[in-house]
């Protein structure tokens, strides 16, 4: 199959209706007015909200403080079924999970659940595609498909949430810790529904899932105006920048959006966030062999980030199917590792879980399309 035809197939014929609404597409205030408009008393939005949020319950019939002939009209109303689940598939011995799943429309999206000793992260999807067109990423290659809405992403991390109290990964029951917008798409490029997903994860019982704001990464591009409007939201995400090499010339090739906001201008965005959450903040870099990992670009990064509160996040390449660019040489990886040391940057590699599951970055959903057509 040619790669034309894979992009063919992969842009699915794509229905027009807006995903059905959800009690997660709304504010506590909004639910409230919501079920009023369904004729609810306001009240069984807090109990639909308390079994959602506080009990992951997906199971209306064990609702019991709402009447039982009300309860699948409710549900059906307040929570409907937005994600279905395609297929998993598993490796480091079930620690790492990847879903692939299915919108109403009959699009596909991804997330990752990883098992650490002290951690459980979903990698979640904010787009089905995304339009950053960055060369080196699989979800990058099919372009946008559309957005997302809040509750089809906040399905994704209550699906991650239960599958964690109901002890579905090994070594038993746990409470899901880390949110990543790692997944499919640019979070800052679906801003609105982001957010509202972000609330819906940070909010405390019943009104949300109670995580912290600090355990919640949101990785960009660099779009500047997105991360300025999330300044004004007095919120202490973590912030991840993609920024893949030091200077604007290659940057404008491996992630595009450079040509409209420059280095110099995402990482002051970057710096006026950590002044205002006191959040230190990440920088992404994929080594990507012969391209973006010479010492002297080590160097170049070294004095650009030496006086900032930010770490280095190295990620070694995931080749994606008909590229011709790779990870780099272990040698010239611990090279480009000890150079920002020498200038007092903190840097770690990021281990490469999932890799064998096509882990990262809309592989699953590309290679389930070559699979089924
Ligand atoms: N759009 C957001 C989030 C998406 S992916 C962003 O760009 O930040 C999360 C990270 O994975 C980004 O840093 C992205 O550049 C990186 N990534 C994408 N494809 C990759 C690949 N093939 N190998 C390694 N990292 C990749």
């Amino acid at each position: 199959m040619s790669s034309d035809e894979i992009t063919l197939v992969f842009q699915e014929p794509v229905a027009k209706e807006k995903p059905p609404k959800h009690l997660a597409d709304y504010s506590a205030q909004e639910r409230r007015e919501v079920a009023a408009s369904l004729g609810l008393p306001a009240f069984r939005a807090t109990q639909v909200a308390t079994h959602y949020f506080s009990h992951l319950s997906d199971d209306p019939q064990s609702w019991s403080d709402i009447p039982a002939q009300l309860r699948a009209s409710i549900a059906d109303q307040l929570t409907p079924k937005l994600i279905e689940l395609v297929r998993s598939v598993t490796c480091d011995g079930g620690m790492t999970r990847k879903d692939l799943w299915k919108l109403h429309d009959g699009v596909l999206v991804e997330s990752v659940l990883m098992r650490y000793t002290d951690r459980v992260t979903v990698c979640i999807s904010s787009q089905a595609g995304c339009g950053m067109n960055c060369p080196f990423c699989a979800t990058g290659q099919a372009g946008l498909t559309r957005n997302l809405s809040a509750g089809e992403i906040t399905e994704q991390v209550v699906a991650a949430a239960r599958a964690c109290v109901n002890g579905e990964l090994p070594g038993g029951a746990t409470r899901l810790s880390n949110i990543v917008f790692m997944g499919m798409g640019e979070p800052l490029a679906n801003y609105n529904a982001v957010m509202r997903s972000v609330r819906n994860i940070t909010d405390p019982h019943p009104d949300g899932l109670g995580i912290s704001a600090r355990s919640v990464t949101i990785s960009t591009v660099g779009l500047v105006n997105g991360i300025e409007k999330l300044i004004e939201e007095e919120i202490a995400l973590t912030l991840a920048v993609s920024l893949h090499t030091p200077d604007d010339q290659l940057r404008d090739t491996l992630v595009p959006i450079n040509s409209r906001w420059k280095i110099k201008e995402v990482l002051a965005a970057a710096d006026a966030y950590e002044k205002r959450t006191g959040r230190r903040y990440s920088i992404e870099y994929a080594l990507i062999r012969d391209i973006n990992d010479q010492s002297w670009r080590a160097d170049l990064l070294g004095r650009l980030l030496k006086n900032r509160n930010t770490h280095v996040n190295l990620i070694p390449l995931n080749p994606t199917p008909g590229s011709k660019w790779t990870a780099s040489r272990r040698e010239d990886e611990a090279e480009f590792v000890r150079i920002l040391e020498s200038y007092g940057v903190p840097v770690t590699v990021r281990d490469t879980r999932g890799r064998e599951i096509d882990g990262a970055c809309g592989q699953l959903a590309a290679s389930e399309k070559i699979r089924t057509d």
